[in-house]
């Protein structure tokens, strides 16, 4: 199918969904937009789109080897993926090792103070009300996910973050946190909780283990310098860029 003839289902900040060419799949196209505060900081960073889409490709697929269940199917070009469509659960599932960004500011903590363990936070997703903090009880009561989604999803979130400690750990760098988003897929006639989303650096907190340099959002959230720079040193540390 002609590029231009494709059919936008969704276009966020970061990405635009187009239907796939077979049913249930979704071509998941990353933009070079930078967006932070809720969309009151922007800018176009050429280079972003690709590295994530990258970054992103090799993280799923080493979760998939350690059978974590996700909606990814195969990287398609530079810049588009293939994965799964999904019932997308409304909530932002934030896994926190150390103390760096919203947490900071509302419990009074040190940036770079290691959490007494790891944490998950739950986040609404609704932009218009900037992801609002929620607990257990709002998303059952809403109906946004069950209890037994919950346990699966935390389960497989812990999981996730003990095989990513690990392997960033050996290229020298500290997931400090990051956030992951899961969706319902049925595929013959069965249900099954997956993995959805990006595992990018957008989403996450990467700090040089030696330096504590930031590798992520943070440099465009911060001005700390060029945040294509900094994407592409976790790419080629994690062995994607040569
Ligand atoms: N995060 C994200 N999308 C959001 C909010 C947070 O990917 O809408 C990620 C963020 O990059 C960080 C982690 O979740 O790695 C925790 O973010 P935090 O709650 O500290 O909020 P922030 O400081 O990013 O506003």
């Amino acid at each position: 199918m002609k590029k231009k003839n494709r059919k936008i289902l969704y276009e966020g900040k970061a990405k635009i969904l187009y239907k796939g060419q077979e049913p249930n799949t979704i071509v998941q196209y990353f933009k070079d937009h930078a967006t932070a505060f809720n969309n009151k900081k922007f800018a176009i960073i050429k280079g972003k789109g690709a590295l994530n889409n990258n970054i992103s490709a090799f993280l799923m697929e080493k979760l998939i080897s350690i059978d974590i269940p996700t909606h990814f199917i195969k990287k398609i070009n530079s810049r588009e993926q293939l994965v799964y469509q999904v019932e997308i659960i409304p909530i932002e599932f934030v896994v926190r090792n150390t103390a760096a960004g919203s947490i900071c500011k509302r419990l009074n903590l040190k940036e770079g103070e290691l959490l007494p363990r790891t944490l998950i936070e739950y986040y609404y997703k609704c932009d218009e009300l900037n992801d609002p903090m929620i607990s257990e009880e709002h998303i059952t009561a809403f109906n946004w996910a069950n209890l037994s989604e919950l346990k699966i999803i935390y389960n497989m979130s812990i999981q996730i973050n003990n095989f990513l400690i690990k392997l960033f750990s050996n290229v020298g760098i500290k997931v400090i946190d990051f956030k992951l988003e899961f969706g319902r897929l049925t595929k013959n006639n069965k249900h099954t909780l997956v993995l959805a989303d990006e595992l990018s650096p957008d989403n996450f907190r990467l700090w040089d283990s030696k330096t504590n340099k930031k590798l992520d959002k943070d440099v465009f959230r911060e001005d700390l310098g060029n945040i294509t720079d900094a994407y592409y040193e976790v790419a080629q540390k994690l062995g994607i860029i040569k």
